[in-house]
């Protein structure tokens, strides 16, 4: 008996495992362990989801104008060089479709975001790692990787899982450095969490030439990762292309009514960020003191690094044993770590209490 065979590329990639939400014995487990946020969906997208049910029956906006309106006057953009899509992924993986394919060349970050390197594969990408410097994205490392196949770098800035942040500076000397035909993809994922001054999450280098894109979403500190929301902001050749690959309707009704609503919660963004910065302080400073190394962290997450894989995955197993679940991060090169998502006060509590038992008993 013969069976129909996908491509081959289909099975270089295994499929992907996302943060866990189900704790045995647990029927609300306090869950850290995909970055969503710490204050759950914004009250006024809960509203206008109940109310985009009595047209549930029509088709959305294929072109989501008054989605891309909104968030251009959010962020001060030209909603004609936005495209939005089923979450950030999808945009990703579009870019990836368009731009990729066999015989190219994609670079990123030995710890950068795992989508890259599925989507790249999937599409019959090499998919080139370049080493990192402290955890942090290395400019010249992934310099050193340019051949004249490649077509696309991918930087998630702040990253994930690691949190740290590439200065504009060094931003900037990539897009100088890096042949021109080469697109530039800014994933900025956690853009509205970062405090440090001077970061730009990629509109500057967007808006100076036609080979930058960055990536945004509404899955972290907008609270709407289950409907599924981002958007993308690119010049208009990359706008045309995506505009092109995309599916006529990829962002559905639901979500772009829960995103038009998130963007005018009244403080939902001022209040998100103030409370991370500050609650991302006290549960680092929590950890210095039990023991515990972080690495600095500009996003809703710190990355707690245990120094052995063995003690990572006991520290893991305590956690879980207190109803807690965080994220293991062994698949992205670090089993040595941890990466927990900064909840409210009482969540960052409990995980610090939690893990001062474990290191003292
Ligand atoms: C969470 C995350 C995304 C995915 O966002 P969606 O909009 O939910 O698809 C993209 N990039 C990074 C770095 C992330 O951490």
């Amino acid at each position: 008996m013969s069976a129909p065979t996908a491509r081959a590329e289909v099975f270089s990639v295994a499929p992907y495992v996302g943060g866990e939400s189900a704790l045995p014995g647990f029927t609300t487990p306090l869950k850290l362990s995909s970055n969503e946020g710490a204050f759950g969906p914004p009250p006024g997208a809960i509203k206008a989801l109940a109310k985009a049910g009595a047209t549930m029956h029509r088709y959305p906006d294929g072109g989501a104008t008054a989605l891309r309106r909104a968030i251009g006057e959010t962020f001060g953009l030209n909603p004609e060089r936005i495209v939005c899509g089923n979450g950030s992924d999808e945009i990703l993986s579009l870019l990836i479709q368009s731009y990729g394919g066999p015989g190219t060349e994609l670079i990123m970050s030995a710890h950068g975001f795992a989508i890259y390197e599925i989507a790249g594969k999937l599409a019959g990408c090499t998919v080139l790692k370049a080493a990192e410097r402290n955890l942090t994205t290395d400019v010249d490392a992934i310099l050193a990787l340019v051949t004249p196949a490649t077509k696309m770098v991918f930087i998630a800035n702040p990253n994930n899982p690691t949190g740290t942040l590439l200065p504009q500076s060094e931003m900037e000397r990539l897009r100088a450095a890096l042949p021109a035909e080469v697109l530039l993809v800014i994933d900025a994922a956690y853009a509205e969490y970062v405090d440090s001054p001077g970061y730009n999450p990629g509109t500057a280098l967007v808006d100076a030439g036609e080979n930058c894109v960055m990536t945004r979403t509404f899955s972290k500190i907008f609270g709407l990762g289950g409907v599924r929301l981002g958007w993308g902001y690119a010049p208009a050749n990359v706008i045309d292309v995506l505009n092109r690959t995309r599916p006529p309707f990829n962002v559905n009704a639901f979500a772009a009514a829960a995103g038009i609503a998130a963007l005018a919660e009244p403080g939902w963004l001022e209040k998100g960020r103030a409370h991370n910065t500050q609650a991302r302080a006290r549960l680092t400073a929590r950890l210095t003191q039990i023991g515990i190394k972080t690495h600095p962290s500009e996003a809703n997450f710190i990355l707690a690094d245990f120094t052995m894989a063995e003690r990572a995955l006991a520290a893991d197993e305590f956690l879980r044993s207190r109803g807690i679940i965080v994220r293991r991060v062994a698949s992205y090169g670090l089993p040595h770590c941890l990466r927990i998502t900064i909840g409210t006060d009482d969540e960052c509590n409990l995980v610090a209490t939690a893990l001062a038992d474990f290191t003292h008993g």
